[in-house]
C-alpha cells in the first residue's frame, strides 16, 4: 500500500522562491568584481533569476542544455544558477584556475551553449572562444559601461541581457530527477569527468548538509562562502542559505586574508567555509596585525586536511568553533563533518582535538564503508585502512557521458579513491589518497599530466611528481627525474621545458635527480615509497 502524501518534486528553484516569500528582505552582500560592495535581497535575487530564465529561454536555450559559468561567488552568479535551473537547463561551473586549454576541453565536452563570465576572466574567454564552437552567446556579468574590450564574439552585458525581459517568467516544472548542475572533477588518469547533479540531489544535499551536526547553519547566521561556487557547489551553501534564510556574504574575486577579514567584520559574519590555505592566510593576517574576530562563531575547513594547529588556534585563540569536513565533487560534496558526539565535550581539549583532526562522521544521507583490494569490508576499528566507498541520494551514480564507470559497483557504491580508516564512533580518517594528484591551495594538480610532459624532455628517462609539504599551499609538486644515460639537463632547463605547457601554478617547485624511481610489482611508480624518500625535503620556494 502506498502512502497518501503529496508528490512535491524537490526542485532547486523552490529554494529561492521560499527565500523570497519568507525571507524577502534578507541580504545578499557582494564584493563586486568591479570593486564596490553591492547589496541585494532574496526578493530581488528571485526576481532577477526569473529574468535570467526568461532571457535564456528567449535566446533559445532548451531544457537540458548546458549554460556555463566562469565566475566568482557573487549575487549575479547565484541568481544565474537559479535562473538556469528554473528553466530546466543545467548550470555548468567552469574552474577559472585551470589552464585555458583544459577549460576549452571541458566546455567542449559539456557542449556548453552559453557562457556567463566575470570581467576577471575576459582574457581566458577571449582565448577559448574560438575553440568552443558550441557556445553561441557570451554574457559578461556586468553592465554595459564595464563591458570588456577583449575580442569576444556574440558578447552581451548581463544587465542588458536580463533587462530585455520581465520577471514574470513561470518556472518550469519537471521531474525532480532532472539534471540541474554540472561540475568536472579531474582524476589521475584520462580527462576530467563530469558530475551531473539533479534537482533532487541538490535539494536533498542541502537538507543533509544543513543538519545541526553537519554544517549547522541557522537563519540567524550570516554566511560567507569563501569556497567558490565552482568548487563543488560552494559546499551546499548556495542552496542551504536560501533554504534557511541566512544572510549571504559573497567575497567576489578577493580571497586574500585582509579582504576576507574586512568582510567578516563589516558584515558581522557568523559562519564561513574554505580550504585550509585560505585560513592559513587569515590566521597569519590576524597574527601580524593583532586583530581579533568579533562575530565569527563557526568555520568549516575542508577540501584538504585541516592541520591540528589550525583547528586549535581558531578555537582557543579566537573562540571560533571548527567543523572539519571531507567531501568530493561526486558527493555534492559533503561526506563527513567532524562535529563532536555526546559526551566528547567533556574530554580534555587535546582528546577532543584528536577527533576534530579526523575528517569527521557522516550525516544521515551518507553511507560509508572501507574495503580491501578484494572489495571485502574492513572493520570499523580505527586501525584497518582501505578504499573508502560511499552511497547516498547526493552521491553520483555515474559520470557524464558514461565515463569512469569502474568507480561505481553493482551495489551502488562509489569508490572515492581515498584510503581511510573508520573508528567505532563513526569518525573517518583519510590515511592516504589512492589517487596521486597533488592538492595545492585546495585545487588539484595532476601528477601524471606533468610526468607525461616531463618525459618529453630529450634528457629525461623517467619522471614522477609527488606533493611535498608547503606552509602556504599545503602541498607543492616536486618533480623527481631519472636522466637518460650519458645525457644531462639542469633543474632550470627542465622547468623551462615545462613552462607554457601546463598552467603556471602547476609548475613543480623543484626538480630532484635520482638514480632510480621505485616501482610496484606491476610496474607502476611507487609513490608512497617516493614520498617517504622525500619526507624531509625542503622546497626552495619556502621562505
Ligand atoms: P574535490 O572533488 O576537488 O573536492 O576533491 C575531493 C578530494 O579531496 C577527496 O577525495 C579527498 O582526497 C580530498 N579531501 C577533501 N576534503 C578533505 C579533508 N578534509 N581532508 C583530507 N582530504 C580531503
Amino acid at each position: 500500500m502506498l502512502g497518501l502524501m503529496q508528490d512535491w518534486p524537490l526542485l532547486v528553484h523552490k529554494l529561492i522562491d521560499h527565500a523570497a516569500l519568507n525571507h524577502g528582505s534578507r541580504e545578499i552582500v557582494t564584493r563586486s568584481v568591479e570593486g564596490p560592495i553591492v547589496r541585494a535581497t532574496y526578493g530581488q535575487i528571485a526576481a532577477r533569476a526569473r529574468r535570467v530564465a526568461a532571457a535564456l529561454d528567449r535566446f533559445g536555450v532548451r531544457p537540458g542544455e548546458r549554460v556555463a559559468t566562469l565566475a566568482w561567488n557573487t549575487a549575479q552568479h547565484l541568481e544565474s544558477w537559479y535562473g538556469i535551473a528554473g528553466l530546466g537547463a543545467v548550470y555548468h561551473t567552469l574552474n577559472p584556475r585551470l589552464f585555458p586549454e583544459q577549460i576549452a576541453w571541458i566546455a567542449n565536452h559539456a557542449e556548453d551553449k552559453v557562457l556567463f563570465f566575470d570581467l576577471s576572466f575576459a582574457g581566458i574567454v577571449e582565448q577559448i572562444a574560438p575553440q568552443v564552437p558550441s557556445i553561441k552567446l557570451f554574457v559578461a556579468l556586468t553592465d554595459r559601461a564595464h563591458l570588456p574590450e577583449a575580442k569576444i564574439p556574440d558578447l552581451v552585458a548581463y544587465e542588458d541581457f536580463i533587462a530585455a525581459v520581465d520577471d514574470g517568467f513561470t518556472w518550469r516544472t519537471f521531474d525532480e530527477n532532472t539534471a540541474c548542475g554540472l561540475c568536472y572533477t579531474s582524476g589521475t588518469t584520462g580527462h576530467p569527468k563530469g558530475v551531473l547533479y539533479s534537482h533532487r540531489s541538490n535539494v536533498l544535499h542541502a537538507f543533509i548538509a544543513g543538519q545541526a551536526d553537519a554544517l549547522g547553519a541557522r537563519g540567524a547566521d550570516a554566511i560567507l562562502p569563501v569556497v567558490p561556487m565552482f568548487h563543488a557547489n560552494a559546499w551546499a551553501l548556495a542552496f542551504l542559505a536560501p533554504m534557511i534564510g541566512a544572510k549571504l556574504v559573497m567575497p567576489g574575486p578577493k580571497l586574500d586574508g585582509p579582504s576576507i577579514y574586512e568582510l567578516l567584520e563589516s558584515e558581522a559574519v557568523t559562519m564561513t567555509a574554505a580550504v585550509p590555505t585560505v585560513w592559513l592566510a587569515l590566521l597569519q593576517y590576524l597574527e601580524t596585525t593583532g586583530k581579533t574576530l568579533s562575530h565569527l562563531k563557526r568555520v568549516v575547513i575542508g577540501g584538504s586536511a585541516a592541520p591540528r594547529a589550525m583547528i586549535e588556534t581558531f578555537e582557543t585563540k579566537y573562540g571560533v568553533e571548527v567543523a572539519h569536513a571531507w567531501g568530493m565533487t561526486e558527493m555534492s560534496p559533503i561526506g563527513t563533518v567532524g562535529t563532536l558526539k555526546a559526551g566528547m565535550e567533556k574530554l580534555p581539549y587535546q582528546r577532543q582535538l584528536d577527533y576534530k583532526v579526523k575528517q569527521g562522521r557522516p550525516p544521515f544521507g551518507v553511507e560509508m564503508k572501507i574495503v580491501d583490494d578484494e572489495d571485502r569490508e574492513l572493520p570499523r576499528d580505527g586501525k584497518a585502512f582501505g578504499r573508502l566507498k560511499v552511497r547516498g541520494p547526493s552521491v553520483a551514480k555515474g559520470y557524464f557521458r558514461g565515463e569512469g564507470a569502474e568507480a561505481f559497483d553493482a551495489d551502488g557504491w562509489f569508490d572515492t579513491g581515498d584510503v581511510a580508516t573508520l573508528d567505532p564512533e563513526g569518525f573517518m580518517t583519510i590515511t592516504d589518497r589512492a589517487k596521486d594528484v597533488i592538492k595545492s591551495g585546495g585545487e588539484w594538480i595532476s601528477s601524471i599530466e606533468i610526468e607525461n610532459l616531463a618525459v618529453g624532455h630529450p634528457a629525461v628517462a623517467e619522471a614522477a611528481v609527488i606533493g611535498v609539504a608547503h606552509p602556504k599551499w599545503d602541498e607543492r609538486p616536486l618533480l623527481v627525474v631519472v636522466l637518460k644515460p650519458g645525457k644531462s639537463a639542469s633543474r632550470d632547463e627542465i622547468l623551462e621545458y615545462l613552462t607554457g605547457k601546463i598552467a603556471k601554478w602547476w609548475l613543480p617547485d623543484d626538480v630532484a635527480f635520482v638514480e632510480d624511481i621505485p616501482h610496484t610489482a606491476t610496474g607502476k611508480i611507487q609513490k608512497i615509497t617516493l614520498r617517504k624518500m622525500f619526507t624531509d625535503y625542503r622546497l626552495p620556494t619556502i621562505a
